[in-house]
């Protein structure tokens, strides 16, 4: 079931987290490519972990599947021991990067501050970012969430002039719902989303609001995506356990798509 009413193509990302070796990649890849040939509706994108992004680069180079990564750094070269450039991303075929995802705020020490310095250094080298925000289950218990959120997005994008802001993708991810199989419901997930984007047309236009594809992320399996898609202000999914599954993730794709 397409969301024909949106403006916004759909939009699903595979987020791999530290999982699968280069034999499982290329194995995933290969079938993913073979069943979901036929599909023009949506943008496909897998980020894998960064030992297998080349070769899963050249398995689906030329076909309607896109890559990502899950992080990157703020400089584009130098004596920074452990890190990836933006632009060594681009050079192995990456045209995303999941920046800001909880897991690495919450086990890096992320802020929005560093997020924001890769977000540039992302778009400056021709990445689209998929800048992640979402609330904590105790900041949501406190009815925090929409402050939370908001500064997030006003931090994380700090700086972004209007033609940026037309090359980023958002991904709500409330913390509480991912990895937990405790999804947001469709009307909590939609509600945030539409503060998102109300957001986004105070800080930039109502057409930037209007174009900005945001993502939700958080438990996503084969029965909840329908739903879930079906709300106004939800252009896709971040899905990190059930992308990982070849069937799983060929019924997501299929339910948002077809
Ligand atoms: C994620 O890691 O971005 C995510 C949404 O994970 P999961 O789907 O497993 O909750």
């Amino acid at each position: 079931m397409m969301a024909l009413h949106k403006k916004r193509k759909t939009i699903i990302a595979g987020n791999w987290k530290m999982n699968k070796t280069i034999k499982e990649s290329v194995e995933f890849v290969t079938k993913l490519k073979n069943l979901a040939s036929t599909v023009s509706q949506c943008e496909i994108i897998v980020c894998p972990p960064f030992t297998v992004l080349y070769p899963v680069a050249q398995i689906i180079v030329g076909t309607n599947i896109h890559l990502g990564a899950q992080d990157t750094f703020w400089e584009q070269k130098g004596a920074y021991t452990g890190e990836v450039s933006p632009v060594m991303l681009c050079e192995i075929g990456c045209e995303y990067v999941i920046l800001g995802h909880s897991e690495r705020r919450q086990y890096f020490s992320e802020t929005n501050e560093m997020v924001n310095r890769k977000m540039q250094a992302a778009l400056s080298a021709g990445l689209t970012p998929i800048v992640c925000v979402g609330e904590t289950l105790d900041e949501r218990e406190r009815n925090k969430t929409f402050d939370v959120v908001e500064r997030q997005v006003r931090e994380c994008l700090r700086g972004l002039d209007e033609v940026s802001a037309d090359k980023i993708i958002i991904a709500y991810e409330p913390v509480w719902a991912i990895g937990t199989g405790k999804n947001a419901t469709p009307e909590q997930a939609q509600e945030v989303q539409s503060f998102i984007r109300k957001l986004y047309s105070e800080m930039y236009s109502e057409e930037a609001a209007s174009r900005v594809p945001i993502l939700y992320g958080g438990s996503i399996n084969p029965d909840n995506i329908s739903s879930l898609i079906r709300q106004p202000d939800i252009d896709g999914g971040l899905v990190g356990g059930a992308s990982l599954d070849i069937e799983a993730f060929v019924k997501i794709i299929r339910s948002c798509c077809d």
